[in-house]
C-alpha cells in the first residue's frame, strides 16, 4: 500500500440509495463525508426501469432519475462525490486505511460501507441486450408492469420461489424454468410453488435464448436430458438465480457468511472493527430494497456520528 494522501472523518464506499442516504445524514452531522461511487454510480438502480414502490414518488420515476435527485440532495450538503473503486483496505490501526483505485490511500476515521450487491446473470448476449426491456432480475421491482401478462423466471432457490409465487399474483401465467429435477428452495417454499395453480415448472431446463428484438417476446428453453428445444411465448424474462455481494475487498477483516454478505451486530451497522459501519444489500441478502438500503444507511451515518462523538470525548479525556 502507497503512503496515505489524505484524512477525512467519513469516508462512504458505494453510490446507491445507502451511500447517499448516509452521505445526507453525515453531511448534515458535519462530518464532511467523502464518497466513492464505484464503478456503477447510482448502483443497481441505474439499471431498473422504473420505481414505483418508493414512498415519496407517487407518480414513479426511473432508477436512474431517482439516483441523480438522491445524488442532487448529497451534494446540496456538501458531500465530496468522488469517481473510483476501493480496491483494498487495512483495518488494522485506529485510523482506518482504504486504497482507492490501487493507487490512493486514504485513511478514515469511519468508513460507511455500501458496496452493495450484483444480481447474477445467465450470460446470454440476449438477455443483456433486453436488460431492462423486459429482462429483469428483479420481479419485486419490475413485475407490476406484467400484470395480466405471461412472464418467465429462471431459478429454484428461494428467491424464485418467492418471485414465482409474488409474479402468479400479478400475471397470467408463470413459466418457471428450473435446471435440475429438484429445487433448492425449502420445502415450505416449494410447496407453494407447487400449490399455484399458473405456475408452470420445467424442469431439467436451461434458458437457450430470450427472443425479441427490442422487447421480450419469448424465450426458448433446452430440455438438458432430451435436447429438445421448446418456445415459449412472454412478455418477461426474469432471473433469480442469486446476488453477489460487493465485499470481495473485505475479505479476513469482516465477519461474512459463506456467500459474502456482511455481518453486522444485530438491528445497527456496526461489524467487528470500531468505526467501521455496514449498510445496504452488502449486508442483506433477505430485503434488498432500494428503501430498506436507505434505511440502513441512515443508521450507519447515525453509528458513525455517534462512533466519533464517543472519540472525541475520550480523546478530551
Ligand atoms: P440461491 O443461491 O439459494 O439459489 C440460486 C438458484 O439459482 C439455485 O437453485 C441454482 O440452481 C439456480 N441457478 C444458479 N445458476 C443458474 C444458472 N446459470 N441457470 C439456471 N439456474 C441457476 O439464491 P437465492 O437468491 O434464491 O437465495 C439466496 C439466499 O437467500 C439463500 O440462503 C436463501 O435461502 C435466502 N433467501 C431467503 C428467503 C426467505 O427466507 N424468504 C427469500 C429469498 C432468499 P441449482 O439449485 O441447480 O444450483
Amino acid at each position: 500500500m502507497s503512503e496515505a494522501t489524505e484524512h477525512v472523518k467519513c469516508l462512504i464506499i458505494g453510490s446507491g440509495p445507502a451511500g447517499y442516504t448516509a452521505a445526507i445524514y453525515a453531511a448534515r452531522a458535519d462530518m464532511h463525508p467523502v464518497m466513492y461511487t464505484g464503478m456503477q454510480p447510482g448502483g443497481q438502480l441505474t439499471i431498473t426501469n422504473e420505481v414505483e414502490n418508493y414512498p415519496g414518488y407517487p407518480d414513479g420515476i426511473s432508477g436512474p432519475e431517482m439516483m441523480e435527485e438522491f445524488k442532487k440532495q448529497a451534494e446540496r450538503f456538501n458531500t465530496d462525490i468522488r469517481f473510483g473503486m476501493a480496491t483494498a483496505v487495512d483495518f488494522t490501526g485506529p485510523v482506518h486505511k482504504v486504497t482507492i483505485d490501487a493507487k490512493t490511500v486514504i485513511t478514515a476515521d469511519t468508513v460507511i460501507i455500501s458496496t452493495g450487491a450484483s444480481a447474477k446473470w445467465l450470460g446470454l448476449e440476449s438477455e443483456q441486450r433486453l436488460n431492462g426491456y423486459g429482462v429483469s432480475a428483479c420481479a419485486v421491482c419490475d413485475g407490476f408492469f406484467y400484470r395480466g401478462q405471461t412472464v418467465a423466471l429462471v431459478g429454484a432457490g428461494d428467491s424464485a420461489a418467492e418471485e414465482a409465487t409474488y409474479l402468479a399474483k400479478l400475471c397470467t401465467k408463470v413459466h418457471l424454468i428450473v435446471r435440475r429435477d429438484e429445487m433448492r428452495a425449502s420445502k415450505v417454499m416449494q410447496k407453494r410453488v407447487f400449490n399455484t395453480p399458473n405456475i408452470e415448472i420445467h424442469w431439467n431446463s436451461e434458458t437457450d435464448e430470450v427472443l425479441g428484438d427490442k422487447g421480450v417476446e419469448g424465450v426458448r428453453i433446452k430440455n438438458v436430458l432430451s435436447g429438445e428445444k421448446t418456445e415459449i411465448p412472454v412478455t418477461g424474462f426474469f432471473v433469480a438465480i442469486g446476488h453477489t455481494p460487493n465485499t470481495q475487498i473485505f475479505k479476513g477483516w469482516l465477519d461474512m457468511d459463506e456467500v459474502g454478505y456482511l455481518k453486522n451486530e444485530p438491528g445497527t451497522s456496526l461489524t467487528k472493527i470500531p468505526g467501521v459501519f455496514v449498510s445496504g444489500d452488502a449486508a442483506d441478502k433477505r430485503y434488498r430494497q432500494a428503501v430498506t438500503a436507505a434505511g440502513t444507511g441512515c443508521m450507519a451515518a447515525l453509528d458513525a456520528e455517534k462512533y466519533l462523538a464517543a472519540k472525541e470525548v475520550e480523546e478530551m479525556a
